[in-house]
C-alpha cells in the first residue's frame, strides 16, 4: 500500500513504522502464496459472500492492529468508524465492528484486514500429520469445488507459517480486534500529533475478492 509506505518513510525508525513494514511484508508474501494456490486449485467464494464476517470477531496482534489504525486514521479518515471502534473496545463477541454488509467489501477495512481474514477460505493448512490440506468453507456453496482437496506437488503457502510470522512481529498476546485497534489508534494519533501529520488521500484499496471480505 503506497500510503503505508509513505507513513513508514515519514516515521522511519519508530516502532510503528518498523512494525508496519514487517506486517506488509508478511501480507505481500501471503498474497503471492494465496494467489498461486487459488489459481492452481480454482478456489473461489460465491460472489458477494461475506458470511464468515457475520459470525466472527478476530483476535489480533498489536502489529496487525497498528496496520488497521494507520489505515483508519490516515487513509480512510473515518471518524465515525474510529468512534465506533472505541465504543466497542470491550467487545469479545461478534459482530466485528468493521463488518458492513452494505459495503461491496463487507469489511470496511478490507485493505488492512488482519491475517486470519486473509487466510480464511484461501489458504492451505497442515493436518495433524503435517500434510497440507484445504477444506472448503462451510458457507461456500460453489458446486464446482470439492469439499476438500488433495494437495499434490510442492507445498503451498500454509496458514501456520504466516501465523508464526505475524505473531513473531509483536511480543504481546493477541486480543480482540476492537480493543487492539482502539489502543493502536491512540498510539498512532499520538505519534502523528507529534509532527502534525494528517495523512493522505491516496486510498489504493484494490477491487475486493469475495474471500473473507
Ligand atoms: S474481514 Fe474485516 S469485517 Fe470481516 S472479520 Fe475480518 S476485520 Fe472483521
Ligand atoms: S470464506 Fe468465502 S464462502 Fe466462506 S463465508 Fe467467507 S466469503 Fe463466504
Amino acid at each position: 500500500m503506497r500510503t503505508l509506505q509513505k507513513f513508514c518513510e515519514l516515521f522511519e525508525g519508530s516502532y510503528a513504522a518498523q512494525t508496519i513494514a514487517q506486517v506488509e511484508e508478511v501480507y505481500a508474501d501471503l498474497q503471492k502464496g494465496s494467489d498461486a494456490f487459488i489459481e492452481k486449485y480454482s478456489i473461489h467464494c460465491p460472489a458477494g459472500c461475506g458470511t464468515c464476517c457475520e459470525h466472527f470477531l478476530p483476535d489480533i496482534t498489536e502489529a496487525e492492529a497498528l496496520e488497521v489504525a494507520v489505515y483508519l486514521v490516515f487513509i480512510k479518515k473515518d471518524y465515525e468508524l474510529i468512534e465506533k471502534i472505541r465504543n466497542t473496545s470491550s467487545r469479545t463477541q461478534p459482530p466485528c465492528p468493521l463488518y458492513n454488509p452494505d459495503s461491496p467489501y463487507h469489511c470496511t477495512m478490507y485493505q488492512a484486514r488482519p491475517l486470519i481474514c486473509r487466510l480464511f477460505g484461501a489458504c492451505a493448512s497442515s493436518d495433524k500429520n503435517g500434510t497440507p490440506v484445504f477444506r472448503k468453507c462451510k458457507y461456500n456453496c460453489t458446486d464446482s469445488m470439492p469439499q476438500s482437496l488433495s494437495i499434490t506437488g510442492s507445498r503451498p503457502a500454509e496458514m501456520e507459517d504466516f501465523s508464526v510470522r505475524i505473531n513473531s512481529i509483536s511480543p504481546n498476546p493477541t486480543v480482540f480486534l476492537p480493543e487492539a485497534v482502539s489502543l493502536a489508534i491512540d498510539k498512532i494519533q499520538f505519534l502523528a500529533g507529534a509532527i502534525g501529520y494528517i495523512g493522505s488521500d491516496d486510498d489504493d484499496t484494490p477491487s475486493p475478492t469475495p474471500i473473507a471480505s
